[in-house]
């Protein structure tokens, strides 16, 4: 794990030696499973390193710092996959109870033995769809920290994420690339939904040749109760800017 434990260094973070191990069994489950399911495409050891654990522990950058450490703090991970980028962060953030939403029930049953063999506590796996967990009361505007990678647009990803958050929360997204035309084309769905747009930070990180943000939305008033629409709806019909006309 040389390659991740360099990057993480970059980003402050110092492993203990048991956590060095969970990466090593998080990586032998990981392709071990992938032969069964379809997990991730990425698998040598070099790569999983920085482009699974590490990019998932650039997280930390956008973390409210002392706030995590105060009881009740919790984190939920929107469209998990394999885990990324919820699991990795518990392993160094052990404290915050960890919600992770998937829907593909292969991948649920990876997460389950995944928690098991990492011994990794307070975490809970739900096989659901977004659109249906966010209307269930022990999910609904209840979390401090909502993140998501690699899953929607950002205006289908606001009303897939925002209706988790709790007022006074933050929703974090992991973008790839040119976003400035993605956020501008966000902004009213993140309004909509109760959040306003705080920051972008860039990754500044040698491991990385391209250009990776995290996008820093604060939950500022309640979601109305018909987001999300039903299943497939946000991404069929993402809310979309209204287009002003000039006469
Ligand atoms: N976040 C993981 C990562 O970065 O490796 C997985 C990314 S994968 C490309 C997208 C994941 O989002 C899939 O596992 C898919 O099942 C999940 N997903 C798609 N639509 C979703 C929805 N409406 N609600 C929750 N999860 C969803």
């Amino acid at each position: 794990m040389e390659e991740l434990i360099e990057g993480a260094s970059k980003l402050g973070i110092e492993f203990s030696a048991r956590q060095v191990k969970q990466f090593e069994l998080y990586y032998r489950e990981l392709i071990e499973w992938n032969k069964r399911i379809n997990l991730t495409a990425i698998t040598d050891y070099s790569s999983v390193q920085t482009k699974h654990f590490l990019d998932s522990l650039t997280i930390t950058l956008a973390l409210p710092g002392e706030e995590m450490e105060e009881p009740g703090f919790d984190i939920i991970d929107i469209g998990t996959g394999a885990g990324f980028p919820g699991v990795p962060l518990k392993i160094v953030l052990p404290r915050p109870r960890l919600v992770l939403i998937e829907p593909t029930a292969k991948k649920t049953s990876f997460l389950h033995h995944l928690i098991r063999k990492l011994e990794l506590e307070d975490v809970e796996v739900l096989n659901s769809r977004a659109e249906e967990a966010a209307h269930l009361l022990p999910y609904r505007e209840r979390f401090s920290l909502v993140l998501s990678r690699a899953v929607a647009l950002l205006p289908t990803l606001a009303e897939l994420t925002l209706p988790f958050c709790r007022i006074g929360g933050r929703f974090v997204a992991q973008k790839k690339g040119e976003i400035g035309q993605e956020i501008g084309g966000a902004k009213r769905a993140i309004a909509l939904l109760g959040g306003k747009l705080d920051h972008m930070k860039k990754i500044e990180l040698s491991e990385f040749r391209d250009m990776r943000y995290l996008v820093v939305v604060d939950k500022i008033s309640p979601t109305p109760s018909k987001y999300p629409r039903r299943s497939g709806l946000p991404r069929r019909r993402p809310i979309q800017e209204v287009n002003r006309h000039v006469a």
